[in-house]
């Protein structure tokens, strides 16, 4: 094995073990769980490599570094999700590798995605993007988080936006730990109250059941909370040049 294949592999092993133990700790199944590797700012060959080591699910968060990076690996057996703030100008680069945009946030984009979709013959899956830094602040009413996501109140209206638009599949929610508002420091929280919304959304969208949370630093706290879904990047491909 190469240098960076051994280091891959020992890394993805440890997050492995970190999320069975996180799972044990909470009475949940491991298949219950699925890791998506968040591979921002690194090159295609890791892309490659963490394929071979059975990673099944990757995540980006620029078009511009995600588009090429798909393109090159568009012989593996990969789920491309997109994870990063997008821009209606990008949908049409992004719909052609994307599977699951995780980031959707506003209704503009719904509009944008579903078309390319329609015009593309594909299906994009969706996650609505909660900013719960945004709760009870004048940011909410606003619907724009700091880093990208409607407010709390916006959530249902564009699940159902999303829910009635061709070409999209409304798959669930997703959210990331807020740095500021009530939320601050308290991870576990935030993902209980993500868990909470996607309860109200899946009385009306009983297969939008995906939960979205949890990063390398806060992975337990998200899968102690009920999240199906946690994005590690950091803990399996280490700390990313500044400027990622
Ligand atoms: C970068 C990123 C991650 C992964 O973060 P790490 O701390 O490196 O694990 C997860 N989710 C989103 C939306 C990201 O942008």
């Amino acid at each position: 094995m190469t240098d960076r294949r051994t280091e891959l592999a020992a890394n993805l092993a440890t997050v492995e073990e970190r999320i069975v133990a996180a799972c044990v700790a909470a009475g949940r199944k491991r298949e219950d769980l699925t890791l998506i590797v968040v591979t921002k700012t690194y090159p295609a060959e890791d892309v490659r490599i963490l394929s071979e080591l059975g990673v099944r699910h990757v995540a980006e968060n620029r078009d511009q570094d995600a588009a090429p990076k798909a393109a090159a690996c568009s012989d593996l057996p990969l789920s491309w999700h997109f994870v990063g703030q997008l821009q209606t100008n990008k949908v049409r680069s992004v719909v052609g590798y994307a599977d699951v945009v995780q980031s959707v946030d506003r209704a503009r984009l719904v509009t944008a995605l579903s078309k390319e979709a329609v015009r593309t013959g594909r299906e994009v899956g969706c996650l609505i993007q909660v900013a719960l830094d945004a709760e009870q602040s004048a940011a909410g009413k606003a619907g724009l988080g700091a880093r990208g996501g409607v407010g709390v109140e916006g959530v249902e209206e564009l699940g159902a936006l999303v829910a009635e638009a061709p070409g999209l599949r409304l798959d669930g929610l997703m959210t990331v730990a807020p740095l500021t508002g009530p939320y601050a420091g308290r991870e576990q929280a935030a993902f209980e109250r993500l868990m909470d919304l996607s309860t109200d959304l899946r009385r009306a969208h009983p297969a939008a059941n995906m939960v979205s949370a949890g990063m390398s630093a806060d992975l337990e706290q998200a899968v102690a909370a009920g999240a199906t879904h946690v994005r590690v990047g950091t803990a399996v491909l280490g700390v990313r040049p500044r400027l990622g």
